[in-house]
């Protein structure tokens, strides 16, 4: 994944002001720094959930800020994970996999099923196929919204503080699920303030602040040894 020059304003507001961003296959690259800097909007712009203003993204050599891209071609290859796990509270789990496979990719329901378990199984829920969300822990949920976007077949995941909104003691679920998805070599953009998490997983950790990049390295030099003084102060806040 390759992000040149992206800008994004809201009117007045510059909330983006000029990223340069690559992840090769297989790397997991985390994006850190306080509210506001315009983490989200990111990946918000990579997945085109928001235009940018200018630059370009391009996925798995796929232009997705071409005008003559088909914009829902692009979002079935790139896989999102929220804070809000955002599954159909009247869907078992299981359905809630093979909905977007079914209506999206038109897999015949026999595949999308074989699919969904294959997935389920590979966050540790094989047992909770027919349960529904309101019948799962916080964790659980967001696994099963891990599974979901793995049932697509995505050359990206994009993952927004995935584990921000869970109780501290089902955190190390969901990380886990996102530590084996890094070994099996998934690519991966990582919105995260779970540094321990960047230093084990991650290739190369981006520090945002004001809508730019100001430092970027691996994650034992800038959350180590940090050059910048905004760097700093963001992380004597976070550690
Ligand atoms: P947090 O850590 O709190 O999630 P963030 O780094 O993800 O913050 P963004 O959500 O990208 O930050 O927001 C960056 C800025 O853009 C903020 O000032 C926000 O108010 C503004 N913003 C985001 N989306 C919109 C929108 N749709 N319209 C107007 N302003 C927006
Ligand atoms: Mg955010």
């Amino acid at each position: 994944m390759r992000i040149r020059g992206l800008h994004k304003a809201f009117g007045d507001l510059e909330v983006l002001r000029g990223i340069d961003i690559t992840v090769q296959r297989g790397e997991v690259v985390c994006v850190i720094g306080p509210s506001g800097s315009g983490k989200s909007t990111l990946l918000r712009c990579v997945n085109l959930l928001e235009e940018p203003t200018s630059g370009t993204v391009a996925v798995a050599g796929t232009e997705v800020t071409d005008p003559d891209v088909d914009i829902d071609q692009v979002r079935r290859r790139i896989g999102m994970v929220f804070q809000s796990f955002n599954l159909f509270p009247h869907l078992t789990a299981l359905e809630n996999l093979t909905l977007a496979q079914r209506r999206v990719l038109r897999r015949p329901k026999g595949e999308a099923v074989r699919v969904g378990r294959a997935n389920l199984e590979r966050v540790g829920l094989s047992d909770k196929e027919d349960a529904y969300p309101a019948q799962l822990s916080g964790g659980q949920q967001q696994r099963v919204a891990i599974a979901r976007a793995l049932s697509m077949d995505p050359e990206l995941m994009l993952f927004d503080e995935p584990t921000s909104a869970l109780d501290p003691e089902l955190v190390g679920d969901v990380l886990a699920v996102m530590r084996s998805l890094a070994q099996e070599g998934m690519t991966m953009l990582v919105v995260t303030h779970e540094m321990s998490f960047a230093r084990e997983v991650a290739d190369r950790v981006v520090f945002m602040d004001g809508g730019v990049i100001v430092e970027e390295g691996s994650a034992e030099r800038v959350v180590g040894a940090p050059r910048h003084e905004r760097t700093r102060a963001f992380l004597a806040r976070v550690l």
